[in-house]
């Protein structure tokens, strides 16, 4: 008997959640008539699932439609704030918190100059602070907050709470411990390619295999199949910074030579000519001549990387982190050089930048408590 009330209930449960997708996906709103007939459900059925979707907080009216009889059919729309998740990106030199709804839609952003330190003891106390605050200048409510992702260029164990090594914050085997318990609710910590990756992949309707490529102070990404994250057997897939470019190269943070990322990370472009990344790229536009060459060294190796990830993964690759606030122009003359070298593809339409910018590791990090929750419905 009980196995029966089970079935029903998983039924029941599967029911309620086809309508909330059905909505979601629709991404406009639709009548109840509209649901039965689409998801081959009965009236009544439909009628009985709206309305705990309703008391649920996650499904409203949107107001009235007028239907072919003549008589206004009450359309239905999902509540995008019925929930909210947010991401917390760590880097060296800044601290930044951004908010997404269910819609996967960024609703709140903040930018904070800092220095990372793990010695300082009040460091973990400093992060909190600054998220409660963040929260409160957000309006967002406590209640509907499913958790709080936190994203850093590192290798993260699988405890969700030991930095194994994070190169461009110079820590190695550090826990997190300390700053997850100071955040009154669930935290999840991950690598910021694989957050960047993951946000991507979720964010795109077609949802195809892909390679991120993450240019920021570090360079990092992550290989998606199916939606599944490939790992590697010791949480290092995807360490694209660190492929060699350039045989005993300039000197890569990790302590090798010749890396992608002692190339290609943000402060090249703006560390060797003393410059910021807006300066770099008004001078390149200016055609200036220091400018123009090391330009043409940092695409040189971008292209090698690119290229050997195409070769290996044969799949779309999407490049992300905050040096791609500046890429779109260069885009074409980028495809144009990956063409040059590739022995199948002479379009190379395979490469574009990431439809969430800079945002892309904070956003990922916090949808990954939104595609939990929207799972669970
Ligand atoms: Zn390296």
């Amino acid at each position: 008997m009980s196995e029966l009330n089970d079935a029903i209930t998983a039924r029941r449960k599967q029911t309620r959640s086809s309508i909330y997708h059905y909505l979601y996906n629709a991404g406009e709103p639709r009548s109840k008539q509209d649901i039965a007939r689409d998801l081959n459900l009965s009236l009544p059925t439909v009628y009985q699932n709206v309305t705990e979707l309703i008391n649920a907080g996650l499904i409203d009216y949107a107001g009235a439609a007028q239907s072919a009889g003549g008589r206004p059919a009450m359309q239905l729309r999902i509540l995008p704030d019925a929930r909210f998740a947010i991401g917390i990106s760590i880097t060296g030199h800044r601290l930044r918190f951004s908010a997404a709804d269910l819609s996967r839609k960024q609703v709140a952003y903040l930018d904070l100059p800092h220095h990372y330190n793990v010695e300082d003891e009040d460091y973990h106390t400093f992060v909190a602070q600054q998220l409660e605050e963040f929260i409160d200048s957000s309006h967002i409510d406590r209640e509907r907050l499913l958790g709080v992702g936190i994203t850093l260029a590192g290798i993260i164990l699988p405890d969700s709470q030991t930095v194994f090594y994070a190169p461009t914050l110079y820590i190695r085997n550090v826990s997190l411990q300390q700053l997850v318990q100071a955040i009154p609710y669930p935290v999840y910590v991950e690598n910021d390619g694989n957050s960047g990756g993951f946000a991507e992949w979720f964010g795109s309707e077609e949802r195809r295999s892909t390679a991120f490529l993450s240019l920021a102070d570090g360079v990092g990404g992550a290989v998606l199949v199916n939606g599944d994250q490939y790992v590697g057997d010791h949480y290092r897939s995807g360490e694209f910074g660190h492929m060699c470019v350039e045989w005993n190269g300039l000197p890569c943070a990790c302590g090798k030579r010749g890396c992608l990322e002692a190339y290609c990370g943000a402060q090249r472009l703006s560390g060797d000519l003393g410059i910021t990344l807006t300066e770099f790229f008004r001078k390149l536009e200016i055609k200036d001549p220091d400018a123009s060459a090391l330009w043409e060294d940092y695409k040189k190796h971008l292209v090698i990387g690119l290229h050997n990830i195409r070769m290996v993964l044969d799949c779309d690759i999407v490049l992300g982190g905050y040096v791609t606030e500046f890429l779109e122009p260069y885009l074409p003359e980028l495809k144009e050089m990956l063409a040059e070298n590739d022995p199948f593809d002479k379009e190379c339409s395979y490469l574009r930048i990431s439809r969430y910018g800079k945002y892309s590791s904070m956003l990922g990090v916090a949808l990954s408590f939104i595609r939990d929750f929207l799972n669970s419905i």
